[in-house]
C-alpha cells in the first residue's frame, strides 16, 4: 500500500467517474471478493450494499443503484472493513467516503437528528447548535486561565484544538477541564483558538457533505494562519484524523498529535505525581480513529498502568479488533433512526464485552465514548458495577490535591 501521504496527494479531487485514474483507485479492480469486509463490519448484516457488493456494483456500471440505497447510512466509519481488507483497498478513506455523498444528495430521507447536526454545523460551527461565544464556558471553574490566542496573541508551542464534544457536551467539558489541569501541571506552553475555533469537519461524519467539510476546513485553516504555533493538540481523534488525513489535501503541513501522544511523552514527568493510589480494574476500549487508523494501541495503556493500584484487562476485541462505538461517520447522531431499524447500538454490544471482563472502570479516550459508554451502561443495568471515564480523568483523580 502506498504510505498515507503519497495516497492522499492522490485523492485530491478524486470522483468516482475518476476513481480509476489513481493507483490508489486502481485497486479496487483488484477486489477478489473474499468477503472479508462485509463479514468483519459490524453493521453489515443489515446492509444491503456492504463494501464488497458496492465494488461489484461500481464494476458492473450500476453504482447507480448503490445511491438510492440507505446501506451507507449504516457505515460508522469504524476502517474495519479497510483494515482487513486482504488486498489494501483503501474502502473507508476513498470508496465509501465517495459513494456517500453520492447517497445523501439522492436520499429522499436524511434522518432528521444527522440533517439537524450537519444545519447546525453549517450555521455555528458546531453540531449542538451552540453559539461560539459559549465554546470557553467549560474554563469557568477552573483556578487559572486558559489562554485564548486572539485575545493573546504572541507565538505559543501548543494550539490546542478543544473541539466541540470538550467544549459543549457536559461530560466532554470534564474532560477539557482535566486535560487543561494536565496541561497546567505539566507547566505546557499551550493556547486555544477560543470563540474563533470550528468543528475540524472530520472525514467520517461529514463526507455526507463535502461542501461543508471544505467550508470548515477552509476556515480552520485561515485561523490557523492568523497564530504562530509548533504543533496542534486535539483529544477528539476524529479531528485528529481530518488533520492527518483531510486537511493536507488543502496544503496544510503542520505537526499534529493526540493529546494521549502528548501526555504520553511526558509520562516520566507524569509519574511521580501519581500519588494516589487508585486500586481497580480498568478495560481500555481502543477508539476507532486513534486505534485502528493511527495505530496509538500502546500509549494509552501506558498511562494508565502509571496510576498506582490500577490492573489493566482486555476485551475479547482489543486493539485493531476493537469494536467501534457506533458513534463515527455521523453515528453519534443516528441511534434513533437505528432504533427504528431493529438494529442494536454498537455501544450497547460493546458494553456486554467491557462488562464480562469484570473491569470496574472503562476508559476511553474519544470524546464521544463517554456519553455512549454511560448510556450503554444504564441500558444494562451496571451503573453500580462499572463506571466510564475518560483516561485525561483518571490521571487527574491519581494526582494528589485534585
Ligand atoms: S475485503 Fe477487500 S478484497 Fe475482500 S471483498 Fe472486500 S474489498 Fe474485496
Ligand atoms: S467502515 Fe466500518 S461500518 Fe463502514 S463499511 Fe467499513 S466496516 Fe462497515
Amino acid at each position: 500500500m502506498l504510505a498515507a501521504e503519497e495516497a492522499i496527494e492522490q485523492l485530491w479531487g478524486v470522483t468516482l467517474d475518476k476513481l480509476y485514474d489513481s493507483t490508489e483507485g486502481q485497486r479496487i479492480l483488484s477486489c477478489i471478493q473474499c468477503g472479508t469486509c462485509a463479514g468483519a463490519c459490524p453493521y453489515g448484516e443489515h446492509m444491503e450494499y456492504p463494501p464488497r457488493k458496492i465494488i461489484t456494483m461500481l464494476k458492473a456500471g450500476l453504482i447507480e443503484d448503490v445511491f438510492d440505497s440507505d446501506s451507507l447510512l449504516k457505515c460508522v466509519n469504524c476502517y474495519t472493513c479497510m483494515s482487513k481488507c486482504p488486498r489494501n483497498i483503501r474502502l473507508t478513506e476513498i470508496l465509501l467516503p465517495l459513494v456517500k455523498e453520492q447517497t445523501a444528495v439522492r436520499l429522499s430521507h436524511m434522518p432528521q437528528e444527522l440533517h439537524k447536526a450537519i444545519e447546525n454545523t453549517y450555521r455555528y460551527g458546531n453540531s449542538y447548535g451552540e453559539s461560539g461565544r459559549k465554546r470557553m464556558l467549560w474554563t469557568q471553574t477552573l483556578d487559572f486561565p486558559i489562554r485564548i490566542l486572539a485575545d493573546d496573541p504572541h507565538p505559543v508551542d501548543i494550539l490546542w484544538f478543544v473541539e466541540c464534544d470538550l467544549a459543549y457536551h457536559p461530560r466532554g467539558q470534564d474532560i477539557a477541564r482535566a486535560t487543561a489541569q494536565l496541561f497546567h501541571l505539566l507547566d505546557m506552553d499551550f493556547a486555544t483558538l477560543g470563540y474563533e475555533e470550528h468543528c475540524a469537519g472530520d472525514c467520517g461524519r461529514l463526507t455526507w457533505e463535502p461542501g461543508l467539510a471544505e467550508t470548515l476546513i477552509d476556515y480552520n485553516l485561515a485561523m490557523f494562519g492568523k497564530y504562530k504555533f509548533q504543533r496542534i493538540v486535539t483529544n477528539d481523534p476524529h479531528a485528529l484524523d481530518a488533520f492527518n488525513f483531510r486537511y493536507p489535501m488543502f496544503e496544510f503541513r503542520g505537526k499534529v498529535l493526540s493529546t494521549i501522544s502528548l501526555l504520553h511523552s511526558h509520562i516520566d514527568r507524569l509519574k511521580p505525581m501519581l500519588t494516589e493510589r487508585r486500586d481497580m480494574r480498568i478495560t481500555y476500549h481502543d477508539s476507532c480513529c486513534l486505534g485502528r487508523h493511527n495505530a496509538i494501541y500502546e500509549e494509552p495503556r501506558q498511562l494508565l498502568e502509571a496510576i498506582p493500584g490500577v490492573s489493566l484487562v482486555e476485551m475479547v476485541h482489543n486493539r485493531s479488533n476493537s469494536i467501534c462505538c457506533g458513534g463515527g461517520g455521523g453515528g453519534m447522531w443516528l441511534d434513533t433512526y437505528y432504533k427504528s431499524l431493529g438494529m442494536e447500538r454498537l455501544s450497547d454490544r460493546r458494553i456486554r464485552e467491557a462488562i464480562a471482563t469484570g473491569a470496574d472502570v472503562l476508559a476511553v479516550a474519544c470524546p464521544y465514548e463517554v456519553s455512549r459508554f454511560e448510556d450503554a451502561v444504564k441500558l444494562a443495568g451496571y451503573e453500580h458495577r462499572m463506571i466510564v471515564r475518560d483516561i485525561t480523568e483518571l490521571l487527574i483523580e491519581a494526582i494528589g490535591g485534585h
